[in-house]
């Protein structure tokens, strides 16, 4: 006799809690949540999501039939996540189970510590020049430690740079020329060595992010003389002080490698001005929201996460993969201070110095902590490990650590609604 059987298609990640369930399609990009309040659907759902290694089940003819099981049945049809069968037999559909070493950042959690696995988990590195010259940005970031936003600025005559020699001797032979992103925070011709650092790095991009008022005429100077190809120079400015950046643009045309613009934000009027001045005069731009412990209203409206950005959300499996497991924002990330100490968020302690501790004992520190700046992921701190969106929403910012909250979100969890 034949039977009829329901499943979930292969490529739709499912998260159930309680009574709710997501439905995500990692084709399509399309999900849906429904919620069970009839006892005899919600014990269906809950064996054909708690089956192990398959996700399909035998339905009778009440339950395919019931007002809440019809309805969720339609989502399932129009956003292709799941259907019927008809046989004698179940047939064989497979549970969600992402790409497992499919990825080198993946991969490398999961072999043995190999020299080759450690470097590839390695992405991006910042260093930090100190600068006594700088001026900080604003006041608010110095009541902040300087740490909301990735330009920690040090401006104290007690640390020296980190030398090429040093920088050297902590990678212990480890063949770093090929890494993707070099960042360096602050003026890189202040660094002594820097023509080493450029050579060495030739096959990488080098990021010099500089505060406006640091660009001096000996700056655009090195900066044209330098031989490497790959230099990308962020310039960033304040929010209140944007028309300066008019001279700084002036003086920098000529340089013909790219130039963004990053302006920190504190409020609306400027984000609206500068998106104005910035459009006028035709330069790429991005801007950087900054918590000032005052514009909280600011961020809940430009930065607290919506309904529309989930549904904008586009992750494959191997997004979601790479989700469950790290912090994809830090992961891979090192940054090392001018007093030689080696982070990957300054709000995380640091796993040693480049004098005392070398490259790979630091990525290997860093890999393992379940606690640490790599591997937090909304999973494991509240409210978010409780929320049907944990995966979705983006990883765990600085933001949350300054403002002391995980979940910048517009839902309401205690309604399960968007407010906004
Ligand atoms: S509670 Fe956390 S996981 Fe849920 S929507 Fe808000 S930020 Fe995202």
């Amino acid at each position: 006799m034949l039977k009829i059987f329901f499943y979930i298609e292969p490529f739709v990640y499912s998260n159930l809690k309680h009574n709710r369930l997501l439905l995500y399609n990692t084709f399509s990009f399309k999900w849906f949540v429904s919620e069970f309040k009839n006892f005899k659907v919600l014990k269906f759902i809950e064996e054909l999501f708690n089956k192990g290694i398959q996700r399909c089940c035998e339905i009778d003819n009440t339950l395919l039939y019931s007002t809440e099981f019809e309805s969720f049945y339609r989502n399932c049809q129009q956003y292709n996540m799941g259907s019927l069968h008809k046989g004698t037999k179940a047939p064989f559909i497979m549970n969600f189970f992402p790409k497992v070493n499919s990825d080198n950042r993946n991969e490398s959690l999961r072999n043995n510590w190999q020299e080759l696995n450690l470097r590839s988990s390695l992405n991006r590195i910042e260093i930090v020049v100190n600068n006594p010259m700088t001026t900080c940005i604003n006041e608010d970031l110095k009541l902040l430690g300087l740490k909301q936003i990735s330009f920690p600025y040090f401006n104290s005559t007690d640390f020296v740079n980190v030398a090429f020699n040093d920088f050297m001797k902590f990678t212990d032979g480890l063949n770093l020329s090929g890494i993707s992103v070099v960042s360096i925070i602050g003026d890189f011709f202040k660094l002594n060595d820097y023509y080493s650092f450029s050579e060495y790095f030739i096959k990488s991009i080098i990021e010099i992010n500089i505060f406006y008022k640091d660009i001096s005429d000996d700056f655009i100077f090195k900066l044209r003389a330098l031989r490497n190809k790959n230099l990308r120079l962020v310039v960033w400015i304040d929010d209140h002080d944007f028309i300066a950046i008019k001279d700084k643009m002036i003086l920098l045309q000529e340089f013909n490698s790219s130039v963004d613009y990053r302006f920190v934000i504190t409020n609306e009027y400027y984000l609206k001005e500068i998106e104005r001045f910035m459009k006028k005069n035709r330069k790429n731009f991005d801007l950087v929201p900054f918590y000032n412990n005052k514009n909280l209203s600011f961020f809940k409206k430009y930065c607290f996460t919506s309904y529309t950005d989930l549904q904008d959300i586009k992750l494959n499996d191997r997004d979601l993969f790479s989700r469950m497991y790290l912090n994809e924002l830090n992961y891979g990330k090192l940054i090392i201070l001018p007093t030689g100490e080696v982070h990957s968020s300054l709000f995380f302690k640091s796993f040693g110095s480049i004098y005392n501790s070398s490259l790979i004992s630091v990525i290997r520190n860093f890999a393992l902590d379940e606690n640490g700046p790599w591997l937090k992921t909304r999973q494991l701190v509240l409210p978010c490990k409780d929320c049907l969106f944990y995966l979705l929403c983006n990883p765990l910012t600085s933001y949350e650590y300054s403002i002391g909250k995980m979940n910048l979100c517009h839902y309401d969890k205690t309604t399960n609604n968007w407010l906004q």
